[in-house]
């Protein structure tokens, strides 16, 4: 159950009424708010003189459902809005890992050029081997700095440990919660603690309803800046490294309030297939994509198989531009 308190009702006051029920309490659309499990379907007496409004829910997506608001929530990636009313589109691009400086600016220089705002690249590899390259870590969260600082650029990276999170709050803008990392509650608490912009990819084996719940984490923990991101779950097919998972992005448009952004490029898991998988998220009229991008991807330190040239990501941003515009739609 949500529920939104008078006004009048004191910060004090709100927080006993909080513990007496076990609820969450957050500021949630500016107003105090008390959150429980979705298994409390009457207005503990209690609250009666104190409730503005409330809502009743079927199962544990609550904050992030459109029963609770039927909008979509507007968040904040740095100095651009997405969601609401923004119409915009962000387009996240850059490498899968940062690897070093040069190849970080020529990345960041490729968004400048085309006019996109949001650089990405991971310094915390969350890897299935122990030997393969994990990452330039705090050395590579200065760099993406370095570029943000230079460029104007918003900058996303990923935390595969709740102990990353300062630095990373310290150095970037958004915080990237990786497939493997998303059900480590650790991870999630760290994010909630903060106002940073949080965005959450589904794991693999993940239903919608425990993507959300991730989300829930965040959101009943006082952080309302939340973005959802598919990017690919297991199927039975092994030809393409994952499956993109177009009828759950249009379940969760259906039924969450979160903003929601694309990842062809984990998906497919083959440069070949991004361009036609891209232009397919951009006519769903998703909140943004997010592509990996690289000078060699030949040499690329992970996931070389799937990352677009710069000449390749040009092209498609060239083409997906006006299929955002026919949408109404920007691409920032
Ligand atoms: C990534 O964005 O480079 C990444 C590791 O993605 P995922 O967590 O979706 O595998
Ligand atoms: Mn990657």
């Amino acid at each position: 159950m949500i529920i939104e308190l008078k006004n009048n009702v004191s910060a004090e006051k709100a927080e006993q009424l909080a513990t007496a029920i076990k609820a969450f309490r957050i500021l949630s659309n500016g107003k105090q708010t008390l959150v429980t499990g979705s298994g409390v379907k009457e207005l503990p007496q209690e609250l009666t003189d104190f409730t503005e409004q409330f809502w009743v829910f079927a199962n544990d997506i609550q904050l992030a459902s459109k029963k609770y608001r039927n909008d979509v929530r507007e968040v904040a990636f740095g100095k651009d809005i997405i969601g609401g009313n923004s119409g915009n589109t962000v387009l996240i691009g850059g490498p899968c890992s940062v690897e070093s400086e040069e190849q970080i600016q020529s990345a960041a220089e490729l968004l400048v050029k085309l006019g996109l705002n949001t650089l990405r690249g991971g310094c915390y590899k969350p890897r299935t081997s122990p030997y393969s390259f994990q990452g330039l870590g705090l050395e590579g969260l200065k760099l993406l700095a370095k570029m943000r600082e230079k460029y104007g650029l918003n900058v996303i990276t990923e935390a595969r440990d709740a102990t990353h999170i300062d630095e990373i709050i310290e150095y970037t803008d958004i915080i990237q919660v990786g497939a493997k990392a998303m059900y480590d509650q650790g991870i999630l608490r760290a994010c909630a603690k903060t106002n940073k912009p949080v965005l959450i990819k589904r794991g693999f084996g993940t239903t919608l309803q425990e993507f959300v719940q991730a989300a829930e984490f965040v959101l009943s923990g006082g952080n309302e800046n939340v973005v959802l991101c598919e990017r690919g779950i297991r199927t039975f097919e092994t030809g393409t490294r994952f499956t993109l998972d177009l009828c759950g992005v249009a379940w969760l448009q259906e039924h969450t309030n979160l903003p929601i952004i694309l990842d062809p490029s984990h998906a497919m898991g083959y440069a070949y297939g991004v361009p036609s998988l891209a232009k397919a998220c951009v006519a769903m009229g998703v909140d943004g994509l997010l592509i990996e991008t690289h000078p060699n991807p030949k040499f690329a330190k992970s996931d070389a198989s799937q990352q677009l040239n710069y000449d390749e990501f040009e092209r498609l941003f060239e083409t997906l531009k006006p299929l955002a515009n026919v949408l109404g739609r920007k691409m920032i």
